[in-house]
């Protein structure tokens, strides 16, 4: 394989799946993972901690908009169509600068994969970091691994129910709370729980706390690393984005190797590695997978098992380190003798990070320069026109206008490109005018009738372009749509 080429992740196979199969598919291998402590396991901690901290507080964040505007700092007002972000607000025409920042997410993951393999997936991912706060509440009540397996495996007794049913009722309260959490990222919090409780929330505020509980229930207290094996695609493509630079948790097979008990049974030291094949990596892999068996698909990156060997290593008085984080091209070379620099930037991940820059730069300007008013234009389909005492051409068309600002203000609307051309307002009664004037309230969308008209020696085969402008008086910024002025014989 090339330095840039994709490594090639392995699938781990239970052994009791290499056995001929007499059903189609194997039964679930359950996982009991052993607390450890280390370095990868307070870091691990100190990302749970403040993912879950900004998620459950954030919507309580209060932020002053002024007047008639919510006063929540992160709110998506599906209702009202707008996304509020702090100062940023968000119209359903911005929708651009969702998707882009959504691609520019993807590209950032990309990035972070092809640096550090799965670091998103070990420490970031909601479903990691919601399946170790369960985990936890797990080991509190039923204790850690060996005490959990017996207890399984042993009989029905009033300890075993009460710490059962004590464990899933808390991960039901962690649930839903997690899906009232979501909800209020959705309505105005304070409000939301005020209504919830007295009984006067919309439907859908709990029919989606119940999906939302329901969910984060299952997938984070039952279903757990079966999501990252099974049921997330991003396994199944982060290898095109690994290569030998790639910065991963991995064995030192050629100090580790061949692994036994030598030391303690007094075998001669030179026979075996530093591995002393005591399994302490695999019992506290949240995936069950042993990484001694190379790279593979279940493996997280979480750095547990580097944690977990540190601790033998201390015991066994062997270098720190025979799990690691290195890259494969760096232990192949360590094979050897050798100990070459880290490459962690090469045309893989410079490309990421140029269309990473290239994407964020490209959507502050697009936010920077967008505009605070909106226009949008539809011609009458029937009749598309009359023609009047005088001769003059008419036509009609539904003017939306959309002021974005949280000021109201006094715009100009008018055309060009029709030489002569007069408007109107059916519902006020005004003489036709070259411009209108329209006032418009703070975050306001409205929609007017306006009646165009004008010679018709001045349409070309029928029909005439024209350009519908609105101009805020206060501060010169406008908004143009594109339209067409329609007489005999246009179509
Ligand atoms: S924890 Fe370390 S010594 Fe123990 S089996 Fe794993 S690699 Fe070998
Ligand atoms: S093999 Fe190690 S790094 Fe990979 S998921 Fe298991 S504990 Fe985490």
């Amino acid at each position: 394989m090339g330095d840039h080429g994709a490594v090639n992740v392995m699938h781990h196979v239970p052994e009791a799946e290499l056995e001929p199969p007499n059903k189609l598919y194997a039964d679930r291998v359950r996982v009991y993972p052993k607390a450890v402590d280390g370095l990868a396991r307070r870091i691990k901690w100190g990302i749970l901690v403040f993912c879950l901290a900004v998620y459950y507080l954030l919507p309580w964040l209060r932020w002053s908009r002024g007047p008639g505007a919510p006063s929540q700092a992160v709110l998506l007002d599906l209702w009202n169509e707008r996304f509020f972000f702090f100062n940023l607000e968000l119209w359903p025409q911005d929708i651009w600068f969702l998707t882009g920042l959504l691609a520019l997410g993807a590209v950032a993951l990309f990035l972070v994969t092809s640096l550090f393999g799965r670091l998103w997936c070990g420490y970031a991912c909601p479903q990691t970091v919601w399946t170790d706060l369960f985990m936890l509440v797990e080991r509190k009540i039923e204790g850690d691994r060996n005490e959990r397996i017996k207890r399984d495996r042993g009989p029905t007794t009033f300890d075993k129910v009460w710490r059962k049913t004590a464990k899933h009722a808390l991960w039901l309260g962690i649930a839903f709370w997690t899906g009232g959490a979501w909800v209020m990222y959705f309505v105005d919090a304070p409000t939301a729980v005020r209504e919830f409780w007295t009984g006067t929330a919309s439907v859908e505020v709990y029919v989606f706390i119940a999906m939302l509980t329901a969910t984060t229930y299952l997938l984070a207290g039952w279903a757990r690393e079966q999501v990252c094996t099974y049921m997330c695609p991003w396994p199944r493509f982060q290898s095109a984005m690994l290569d030998e630079q790639t910065f991963i948790v991995t064995y030192e097979g050629w100090r580790g190797e061949p692994r036994g008990h030598g030391r303690r049974l007094g075998v001669a030291e030179t026979k075996f590695g530093d591995c002393v094949d005591c399994n302490a990596c695999v019992h506290v892999c949240p995936t069950g997978i042993d990484i001694r068996d190379g790279v593979q698909l279940e493996c997280i990156n979480c750095g547990l098992c580097i944690d977990a060997c540190n601790h033998v290593m201390a015991k066994t008085g062997s270098k720190p380190w025979l799990i690691t984080w290195d890259t494969l091209a760096r232990q192949a070379a360590k094979k050897e003798g050798a100990t070459p620099p880290l490459r962690l930037l090469r045309a893989r991940s410079l490309i990421y990070l140029g269309v990473m820059l290239v994407g964020m730069v490209v959507l502050a300007a697009g936010l920077a320069l967008r505009s605070h008013i909106g226009l949008s234009v539809a011609h009458d389909r029937a009749p598309l026109f009359v023609r009047l005492e005088n001769g003059d051409l008419r036509n009609g068309y539904s003017v939306l206008l959309i002021n974005k600002s949280r000021q109201g203000a006094e715009f100009r609307l008018g055309v060009t490109g029709f030489a002569g051309a007069e408007m109107v307002l059916p519902e006020a009664s005004g003489k036709p005018a070259e411009t209108l004037s329209v006032t418009l309230g703070p975050d306001t969308v409205q929609t007017v009738r306006v009646l165009v008209q004008g010679r018709p020696e001045h349409l070309e085969e029928g029909r005439q372009s024209l350009d519908f402008v609105l101009r805020n008086e206060a501060t010169g910024e406008k908004a143009v749509y594109h339209s067409l002025f329609m007489g005999p014989g246009g179509s």
